[in-house]
Formats: structure tokens, sequence, C-alpha cells
């Protein structure tokens, strides 16, 4: 990094403050609730993170302790962020590539996870097409340019495909299951190409994670099982019950293998799709902390949000081990509650292992607004209280009628 003239803020002050172990700032794009829980760990480890965001009230600009505002897709924003640290990193995959490769091939910002290695969370073309080249296993898939396309692909199923807008998806928002051809008329007027894969019967989805550093040293978390709900992840177990060892081990080497191969740095989550012959199947990527990795918070050594900041600011990365032989995350999605405040307080008195995390968003129906979990050793009692305190989070303490034990009802 070369000599900057000190500046008159007190992220220079922070700078001569110093405190890291090694890599200096590291600038967060985006500020929803994943930066959000990367501050906790960045403020232990000692990293400066300064967050880009569009609005103050967003959930990591309304407690970071330096907001810069501006958008995540403008070149002059992105940059002024760039110009204060040593590397750039993501809440989201939405920054446009082109900015990025700027940025990278002037050299003063790292960015992590690097734009070419981005681009397979950012557009689901590539990521299919290059996960093919590279045999690992991908559900049957087609790229969709018009109707005639749609109409070939769907003559080789069984009359039903799932058609995905290769960028901009979310939260299954760009996922939709079509039967006739011209159902997707509308996305490729929109987005000029589409994906359409298979409908995959899997009897479960997985999600595996992995930490990589620049220099190539990685290791990966136990994989998990997720349930969604209206495509929204909404209970996460982990590990995966029942998935044996040798699976585990093959699951974790593809996972890894894949970030090798897309030189990924920061966290990689591999979601997977698992079928009654026990085949596994890549449905997508996220290059940053995971919703199905929330569990490591509190379950293993080190959780992905403190990793996620190791790996791309090149410090060692730590265990992830796990805390107890099983942990569950279950989402809070926005209900009837407005004021999140007494059903929380029912639920921490109610149950003293568990853990809370509140993101500081409104409440809408659907939104993700927070999580719970707790570890221990059996997965249903711990996923039964973890859904009475959802229950009581999200529907208020009056309105939730609390099982007398644990296992009496969920
Ligand atoms: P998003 O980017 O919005 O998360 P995904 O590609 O992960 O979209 O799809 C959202 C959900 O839709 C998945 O979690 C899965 O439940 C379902 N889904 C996606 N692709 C398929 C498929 N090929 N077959 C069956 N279900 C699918």
């Amino acid at each position: 990094m070369p000599e900057t003239p000190p500046r008159p803020d007190q992220s220079s002050a922070a700078r001569r403050a110093g405190g890291a172990p090694s890599a200096g700032h590291v600038g967060i794009i985006g500020a929803g609730q994943l930066a959000r829980m990367m501050l906790g760990p960045a403020i232990e480890l000692g990293l400066p993170t300064p967050v880009l965001a569009t609005d103050p009230a967003e959930s990591a600009a309304a407690v970071a302790a330096r907001v810069q505002l501006g958008r995540h897709d403008d070149e002059q924003s992105v940059r002024a962020l760039a110009a204060e640290v040593e590397v750039i990193t993501f809440d989201h995959e939405h920054v446009p590539a082109e900015i990025l490769r700027r940025l990278e091939q002037e050299g003063a910002t790292a960015v992590r996870p690097g734009p070419a290695a981005l681009l397979h969370a950012q557009d689901k073309l590539v990521m299919r097409e290059r996960l093919t080249a590279l045999g690992h296993p991908c559900p049957r898939w087609w790229r969709i340019a018009a109707a005639e396309d749609l109409a070939a692909a769907l003559s080789e199923t069984d009359g039903r495909i799932v058609v995905k807008t290769p960028r901009g998806g979310y939260d299954a928002h760009g996922v939709r299951i079509v039967e006739r051809a011209d159902q997707a008329d509308d996305w490729l007027a929109q987005h000029g190409e589409l994906l359409a894969e298979e409908l995959v019967p899997f009897t479960r989805e997985l999600s595996a994670q992995v930490a990589r550093r620049p220099g190539g040293e990685a290791l990966t978390y136990p994989v998990v099982q997720s349930v969604q709900k209206d495509g929204v992840c909404y209970e996460v177990v982990a590990p995966a019950p029942g998935l044996d060892d040798a699976a585990q081990q093959q699951i974790r080497a593809l996972a890894l293998a894949i970030a090798e191969d897309l030189d990924v740095t920061g966290m990689l989550a591999v979601e997977l799709f698992e079928t009654a012959d026990g085949e596994v199947l890549v449905n997508e990527l996220a290059m940053r902390p995971h919703n199905t990795g929330h569990w490591s918070m509190d379950g293993a050594v080190t959780g992905q949000f403190e990793q996620h900041l190791r790996a791309v600011a090149d410090l060692p990365l730590g265990s992830a081990a796990t805390l107890a032989p099983v942990s569950v995350m279950v989402n809070l999605l926005g209900g009837a509650a407005e004021d999140l405040a007494p059903g929380a307080r029912a639920a921490l008195a109610a149950d003293p292992e568990l853990k809370l995390h509140l993101y500081g968003k409104s409440v809408r129906p659907g939104r993700k607004i927070g999580h719970v979990t707790l570890v221990g050793d059996d997965a249903d009692d711990l996923l039964v209280r973890a859904h009475r305190a959802e229950r009581l989070i999200i529907d208020g303490p009056e309105a939730t009628v609390v099982p007398t034990s644990p296992g009496a009802t969920r």
C-alpha cells in the first residue's frame, strides 16, 4: 500500500492506532445484516471496517463506526471506499464486475473475492457453464435465449422445468417452475438469456462452506442441512443429520475443489441438492458469509463472519471445529409483532441457552429480521426450543401458546 497523506478523519486516526495483526482496513460494500455481523468480529480482531451503505438506517450502517453513503453500483462511491482501505469485500454479490476489474488492475486495493471468482456467484449461467466444464455435479441445464429453446428443453423433461434469471435473484425471486414455453416470455424480454434446469426431485437441501485465503490456505466447515420456507432459508441443522462420514468428506472435498478451481477468497457457500439415491448436485454459490453458516457464530470455534474477515485480510484462518455435537439455527422472518422486544425478552427468559441475533431491521412480513441458535446434543429438542423462541419473538408473547415441555408441540 503506498504512503497516503494523513486524513483529517477518524479512519486515519484508527489507521495510526494500528492493532490489527496484519492487513489493515477492510471495507465492506453493502450494509445489510451480513455486514453488520462482520462488525463484531472486526472489533475483536482490531480490523477497522468502514461500510458502504445506501441509507444510514441500513442494518450495518446503523451500528458501524464509519459509514460512507453511496451506491454499490456507482463507481465513484466504490472508489471512495476503496481509497480508505487495503481490502474491499462484500455483503452481497451485486457490485458490477467492471468496477471491480478496474480496481483490481490498478492494484492499490485488493478485491476479495476477486471479480473473476465473484462472477460465478453473480451469474448463474456462467456458474453452470464453468462447473460443468470442471466436471462438478450439476442438475441438467439449458441456456435459453428464446421461447423455442425453452420448448426444446421442456420436451426433454417430464413437462416441468425450473427457469432462473441469471442475475440479481435472491430468496427465490428469479426462480420459476414453468410448464409451457411462453411462461418465461417476460423474463426473456427483460434479461435476454435465462437458465433452465431440470426440476430436481431432491430429498433435502445441504450447504457446504469453505474459507480460503489469497495464498490458497483453506478449510471447510461441516456440511449442514437447510430447510427453505417460501424460498427463504428458514432452518439449519449442523452437521446435516444422517449424513455419514464418507458423504461429509466427499461433499467437503467438492466444496474445497470449487473454491480452488474458482480461486475464491473469503467464505464460499456451496448450496446443494441431495437426491433419494444419495447423489449430490450443486445448486448455487455464494462468496460471502451465508445464511446457512449463521450457526457457526455460536456453534463453531470460529464463526463464519470472523473467518471471512480473517480470510480476506489474509490472516491465519481459525478452527472450524464444532463446539457441540449439534447446532441449530432458525431464521426470524417478520410476522405479527412489530415490536420484537417483549417476545425477545420472553424467549431469552424461557431458555437461557438461547442465542439471539437481531439485525436492527424494521419488521415486514417474511423479511429476515434476525435468527436464533442453540447448540447441544439432540437436534429435535434444539429445534423445538428454537421454534418456540421464534414464535415468541415473531408473534409476540401474548399470541404465543408456549408448550409446557420441550417436544410437547411445535
Ligand atoms: P436464489 O438465488 O433466489 O436463492 P436458488 O437458485 O437457490 O435461488 O433457488 C431457490 C430455491 O428454489 C432453492 O433453494 C430450491 O428450493 C428451489 N430450486 C432451485 N433450483 C431448483 C431445481 N433445479 N430443482 C428443484 N428445486 C430448485
